[in-house]
């Protein structure tokens, strides 16, 4: 998948407006194939075939881009609040060529704004919320059978945390090495729990 010639455009683009965008710390081009695109690739299996996808905290397109990349065929919107990174994401998605994509400038909890990107399948998150942050902020862009990804160290779990308190249910949790050593994650999917699930209290 690494191989698809996507991935070297996006990389030497990446390489390029870091230098003055500072989209990622990470520099050495292995380093970045694999913290940053092998790792958003590690999300592939638990993706529907087609729908919507919310990517919220972008950043430099993590791991929305790399997904499109592999997946044509997700529709995929990438949220930033940060102006500069949704400028890069745009010259990203132009350069790359993909359709079926596009980048949001605005903070996720903007209600009015974000719902008017209508209801999404899958809503995606690396290395920026807390799970309870996250999975309350998703909430309102999801339908019944929405899933929520959150893609984190492995150093997840929040104590005495519950995600039926934020309307979600834990589906699995999936522990991940990256190539070469170069570090443990983890990715934790969850499932909205449909009203008549609730037990009564
Ligand atoms: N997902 C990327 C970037 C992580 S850094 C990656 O894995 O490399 C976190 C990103 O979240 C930053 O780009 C920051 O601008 C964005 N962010 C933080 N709070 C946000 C909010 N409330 N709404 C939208 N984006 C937010």
């Amino acid at each position: 998948m690494l191989s698809d010639p996507h991935f070297k455009t996006y990389l030497e683009l990446l390489l390029k407006w870091n230098k003055v965008y500072n989209l990622t710390a990470i520099t050495d081009p292995k380093e970045v194939q694999i913290k940053h695109f092998e790792d958003s690739l590690s999300a592939l299996p638990f993706l529907p075939k087609t729908g919507r996808i919310l990517d919220i905290g972008t950043g430099g397109g993590f791991p929305g881009v790399p997904l499109k990349i592999a997946r044509p065929d997700l529709e995929v919107v990438l949220l930033d609040a940060v102006r500069k990174k949704i400028t890069f994401c745009e010259a990203a998605i132009r350069e790359l060529g993909l359709k079926g994509i596009k980048a949001i400038h605005g903070r996720v909890e903007d209600e009015n704004q974000i719902r008017q990107l209508g209801l999404f399948d899958v809503i995606i998150t690396r290395a920026t919320f807390s799970l309870p942050e996250f999975l309350t902020l998703a909430l309102p862009y999801s339908s019944p059978t929405t899933l929520a990804i959150a893609m984190k160290g492995r150093d997840w779990k929040v104590a005495g945390f519950k995600a039926e308190e934020n309307g979600w249910k834990l589906k699995e949790a999936f522990d991940y090495e990256l190539s070469e050593d170069l570090g443990s994650r983890s990715l934790v999917v969850f499932s909205r729990i449909y009203q008549e699930q609730v037990s009564p209290s």
